[in-house]
């Protein structure tokens, strides 16, 4: 055996190639969320490896066959679900290059470019997004790193924040740390402070509601914070949001941050979906206040092109950071450390080792440029403000969050549901019914949320390949949807073609 043949690995690269290419031009034809039922490779799959080698051949032939119908195509150009995780040659090509070295650049000197390609592209993202010095690599105290995901940020900051404190109080008030968000927070974030050793009911949630569109109040944050200082408790830590997962809620970070400061607590900016908008100049107010944060985070693998995974994290003060988080042992002692000139990264992580994940961003951003990347994420903004205006325009409909990104929140009312009453509870039984049958379809596929005790459907653009018509395609299906479902044809029909067909014509152009 020879897994390394040079041979061979062109040859079946290409293959592997060619297949996901023909994939890419046929994913219209598979139903966009997965249709198979719970424990289904088990019945067509052998119950033990194989013993001696298969050909690529049977093994792409099992993909179509076996794997294909078990995925849920989130390349689809009609998946409109969660946030997306978008595909694209450049970051692809790059993922291919790293896993080729393979290399494993837990410090410096176990692969230098790793690292020092990692402190460029944190830097070319700093300068895009225009956020502040004190993060940057070259100034005294700040830096960025590439995680996986936002979970390891919380967790990491987190434990900055906790050991911080710990040190200057003592130990013996761990059961007294308290930990802030809001209940848009991404759920994630409990969890994460599960992991660290916050006590469940120390993860304090300040509730929002609809009628500030579910955004955390500076207001609300301190009065609970002076509450729970009287109740002996220990403020250290605030999670903020820049686009909350379900309504994309934008906190306002300034006076939060003021709030925070009052007590000598951490914030935290969290923007993992919209954090990639902010190249955008014309987005780049959402993160007005972020100067005044502790650290930064954004998935750009959600919205920016780099394949699954990549957060980019920057901190203010890295050695309260990377305290808690460094390791050092014999095994990896080497000069360039001992000198104190370098980034080790592994401290900068949970794990030791880490993938050279700097180089598919850094193929990403040289290979589209900064002016394409911000015309990408403007078409998406774009369609997703026509289904805004399309569903405007049904009388049936309403829009439940002010739509900022590229996502939009809105249900059948429950005025036209029962014309007699304003009743929530059977419009969200309505809602959830009518969101199964449009995903039932296959032809696209979207998720929902619950917002204030309302059941609201997310429409989310974000796929690579999503172009007009599937926005359009997409909104007929649901209106159509409703219609069967309500038993009542569209009202304001005429108008509603009319204004359809304008639309139409403004998507076409
Ligand atoms: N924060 C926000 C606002 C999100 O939308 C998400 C996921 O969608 C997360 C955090 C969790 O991200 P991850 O899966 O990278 O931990």
């Amino acid at each position: 055996m020879n897994p390394l043949n040079p041979v061979e690995f062109r040859r079946q690269g290409h293959m592997v190639i060619d297949f996901l290419a023909d994939y890419y031009e046929n994913i219209e034809k598979y139903p966009v969320r997965s249709h198979v039922k719970p424990g289904y490779l088990f019945q067509s799959s052998p119950d033990c490896a194989p013993m001696y080698p298969e050909p690529i051949e049977a093994i792409l032939k099992d993909v179509q066959k076996d794997i294909i119908p078990g995925i849920t195509h989130w390349q689809s150009p009609n998946f409109f679900a969660y946030f997306a995780s978008s595909a694209n040659t450049a970051s692809f090509l790059g993922e291919m290059l790293l896993n080729g070295f393979n290399v494993v650049g837990f410090n410096w000197a176990s692969s230098p470019a790793a690292t020092e390609l990692e402190i460029l592209v944190m830097e070319w993202l700093l300068k895009l997004l225009q956020l502040p010095q004190s993060f940057s690599t070259s100034s005294d105290h700040g830096g960025g790193v590439l995680l996986g995901t936002t979970c390891e940020a919380f967790v990491c900051t987190l434990l900055a924040a906790k050991e911080k404190t710990l040190d200057q109080i003592g130990r013996e008030n761990t059961e007294k740390l308290a930990v802030y968000c809001s209940d848009q927070t991404h759920f994630s974030f409990q969890k994460s402070a599960k992991i660290i050793g916050i006590k469940p009911e120390n993860v304090r949630q300040v509730v929002t509601n609809r009628t500030t569109n579910f955004e955390l109040s500076p207001e609300s944050l301190d009065e609970m914070i002076k509450r729970d200082l009287e109740d002996g408790l220990i403020p250290i830590y605030l999670c903020a949001t820049v686009g909350t997962t379900s309504t994309t809620a934008v906190d306002p970070l300034g006076s939060l941050c003021e709030v925070a400061s009052k007590y000598n607590m951490w914030v935290h900016v969290d923007a993992a979906y919209a954090g990639s908008a902010c190249i955008c100049p014309e987005f780049r107010h959402f993160l007005d206040g972020v100067e005044g944060a502790s650290s930064f985070s954004f998935n750009a693998h959600k919205w920016l092109l780099p394949n699954l995974a990549c957060c980019c994290l920057w901190v203010k003060d890295k050695s309260s950071f990377t305290k808690p988080l460094s390791t050092t042992s014999e095994l990896i002692a080497n000069k360039t450390t001992e000198s104190g000139k370098v980034v080790d990264y592994k401290d900068w992580q949970i794990s030791l080792a880490r993938r050279f994940q700097a180089l598919k961003l850094w193929m990403v951003l040289r290979s589209y440029g900064t002016i394409a990347l911000r015309e990408y994420i403007r078409k998406h903004v774009k369609m997703a403000k026509d289904f805004e205006g399309l569903v405007n325009m049904d009388s049936r409909f309403e829009i439940m969050a002010p739509r900022y990104f590229s996502m939009v929140c809105f249900r059948v009312s429950p005025y036209a549901i029962s014309q007699h009453h304003d009743n929530d509870h059977e419009a969200n039984e309505f809602n959830q019914m009518l969101l199964e049958l449009v995903n039932a379809t296959g032809r696209v596929y979207m998720t929902h949320s619950v917002v204030g005790g309302v059941y609201v459907i997310r429409f989310a653009v974000g796929a690579t390949l999503t172009e007009d018509r599937h926005v359009k395609m997409a909104w007929e299906l649901v209106q159509g949807q409703a219609t069967s479902l309500l038993g009542t044809p569209t009202p304001n029909s005429a108008s509603n073609v009319q204004s359809s067909k304008q639309i139409e014509g403004s998507i076409s152009t």
